[in-house]
């Protein structure tokens, strides 16, 4: 028993700017387990791929030689087995099972923070498969010096080998990310589409990858194809909110339209009615306040128009507060809804 996930592998991983790095030391490792980078400790933000990263060196090294013994744990799983041994007394039999391995993989380990005993265990553990050549690999959601209440032997350890940070994929890689995830579940998805996904959706892969996911399902409820509009709908409902997420556009065209009872496409239109005008620059207004999207952008957004009509419509909205209580009150209203 390994723990390995058969599906982590080099194969399915997508490599782009922020993983370069990673995805090379990892390949080198996986060949010359012991050799080169020991230990190999990758860092880095939730759903960057380390836990995959990581279990694909396992995967292929299994795949070279199925006699390979390759030991993969969370810290916390190092923690609860290393507690149980305590109680049982059986540290003995603990310590052959984490020192008879060819590469033992630990994920997470800042969650050895403030574990005193679990740190000194490790703290030999490590020394052991060090002495005798054989493979570490690490991940943590932070450098070794930035977790906190790590003993300082681990810390210059961690850092014996080569730490490398995972960061978030970019734009491109994202497109490639869904691409190739699309391709392995067989779904016919529009490259635009793809796009416009990669673009909603730009905080980590595993936010990505549930995306996608309720994408298909909304699709197979519908029975309909997967496209930008479908996809717009599926996503809408989403909790987008991450804590980095920015405003779109269209979130705040969904919310003005929805305040005023005006239809998204009158409100992007080019209607002259009082009753569309407004609303639609209350929402030129606010996308210039609560985003950082450029004024020819705001206005593409909007229809195609001008970047002076949006100008002229800040302009506008920034008078009418100062002597319209109703206006005043609906901006109010509509920034509250749109801040959390
Ligand atoms: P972490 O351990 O950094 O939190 P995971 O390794 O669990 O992240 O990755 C989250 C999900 O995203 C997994 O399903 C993984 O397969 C997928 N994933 C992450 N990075 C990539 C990539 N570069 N290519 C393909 N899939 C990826
Ligand atoms: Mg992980």
């Amino acid at each position: 028993e390994n723990h390995i996930n058969p599906a982590y592998t080099f194969e399915n991983f997508v490599i782009g700017k922020g993983n370069q790095m990673a995805h090379a030391a990892a390949l080198v490792v996986s060949e010359e387990p012991g050799k080169l980078y020991n230990p190999l400790f990758f860092y880095g933000g939730v759903g960057l791929g380390k836990t995959h990263l990581m279990q694909a060196i396992g995967n292929r090294m299994l795949e070279d030689d199925p006699n390979v013994n390759v030991k993969y744990v969370t810290s916390e799983a190092f923690t609860n087995d290393f507690i149980n041994a305590i109680q049982t007394n059986q540290t003995e039999a603990f310590r052959k099972e984490y020192r008879n391995v060819d590469i033992l993989m630990v994920d997470d380990i800042q969650f050895f923070a403030e574990k005193e005993g679990t740190q000194e265990e490790f703290f030999h553990t490590f020394n052991d498969l060090y002495n005798n050549g054989k493979q570490i690999v690490l991940t943590s959601d932070r450098m070794p010096q930035e977790i906190p209440k790590l003993q300082e032997r681990l810390v210059s350890r961690f850092a014996w080998g080569l730490p490398v940070d995972i960061t978030p994929p970019d734009l491109e890689t994202r497109i490639a990310i869904l691409r190739a995830k699309a391709e392995a579940d067989q779904l016919d998805i529009p490259n635009e589409t793809l796009s416009y996904i990669a673009g909603q959706i730009d905080s980590n892969v595993r936010e990505l990858e549930g995306a996608l996911s309720r994408v298909q399902a909304y699709a197979k409820l519908r029975k309909e194809p997967i496209t930008t509009a479908l996809v717009y709908e599926a996503l809408r409902g989403m909790n987008l909110a991450n804590e980095h997420h920015e405003l779109s556009i269209a979130d705040i065209q969904n919310k003005v339209a929805d305040y005023f009872h005006v239809s998204l496409s009158d409100l992007k239109g080019k209607k002259r009615l009082k009753s569309i005008v407004m609303p639609r620059q209350i929402a030129m207004y606010l996308s210039r306040e609560l985003t950082s999207n450029s004024l020819p952008k705001i206005g593409k957004e909007f229809g195609g128009k001008d970047h002076t009509t949006v100008i002229h419509a800040c302009e506008k909205i920034g008078e009418v507060i100062k002597v319209d209580a109703d206006v005043q009150k609906a901006v109010k209203d509509l920034k509250n809804a749109l801040n959390n």
